[in-house]
């Protein structure tokens, strides 16, 4: 069985300009941990700019979301095949805020993992609770109900496949979750993807949630923590660099 890959993969959100990203992408490109595997998540008109600029180089071009569907009368939407056309490996679906501003459901998430995968793509499953749902002791069956659209896809594909843990109260707030609380709920989904397919032992599970320089070392330092989702901190290439390195 092999073991989870270390990844680290910046989700710049709804950032950047032209001549923003040239700078951020022309520091990113040297990454100083060829052990881990890096990918930035940039916005859709973006994606022509990475593809040229991170061309030659070990981090990954991702893009922040894809349509379940192949091809039609979907409009606005991206399909997982117009984004292998640009150059992209990696793709986010159901991140947290796809999940609270377009009501995307676990089981839309499922679909969209799906069609990244029949594309080639590496979906990156994100999943995590609100402080509500914590507090009301829901945390693990929140997480389990989250990933359980997803099983078929951990039991047939867990190589291909990332899971990145972000609890909802822990993004953009600049509150993280202790290490030993991240810890826990990493060991919880590592229980629940080896409960649906021993070869899931090897998902890499994530976290997510104000990860900064100074918090990664000991968050990626839990036995369970494979690396990090990092959102405003991939924005200031310095602070990336360091969390990658973090990683190693
Ligand atoms: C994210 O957007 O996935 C994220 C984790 O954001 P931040 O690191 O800013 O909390």
């Amino acid at each position: 069985m092999s073991k989870p890959e270390r990844w680290v993969i910046g989700n710049w959100k709804m950032n950047g300009s032209l001549a923003s990203n040239a700078a951020l992408l022309e520091a990113v490109r040297a990454q100083p941990a060829p052990a881990v595997k890096v990918a930035v998540c940039a916005p859709f008109p973006y994606l022509h700019q990475l593809q040229q600029a991170l061309s030659g180089s070990d981090v990954q071009s991702g893009a922040q979301d894809v349509c379940e569907q192949g091809a039609g009368a979907y409009t606005g939407q991206v399909s997982a095949a117009m984004l292998r056309e640009f150059g992209t490996s990696v793709v986010l679906v159901g991140h947290s805020e796809r999940r609270q501003f377009n009501a995307e459901s676990s089981e839309l998430v499922a679909a969209k993992a799906a069609a990244a995968l029949a594309a080639g793509l590496t979906p990156i499953i994100c999943v995590g609770e609100t402080l509500a749902q914590r507090q009301a002791g829901l945390a693990e069956a929140t997480v389990a109900a989250q990933l359980a659209p997803c099983a078929s896809l951990f039991a047939a594909a867990s190589a291909n496949v990332v899971v990145a843990y972000e609890p909802v109260w822990a993004i953009g707030t600049g509150i993280t979750a202790t290490p030993v609380e991240a810890q826990a709920m990493h060991a919880f989904i590592r229980a629940q993807l080896i409960l649906i397919s021993p070869s899931a032992a090897s998902v890499s599970v994530l976290y997510g949630g104000s990860v900064k320089a100074s918090n990664a070392k000991e968050l990626f330092s839990q036995p369970d923590i494979d690396g990090g989702l990092i959102g405003g901190a991939s924005l200031v290439a310095a602070d990336f660099l360091s969390i990658v390195s973090a990683a190693a």
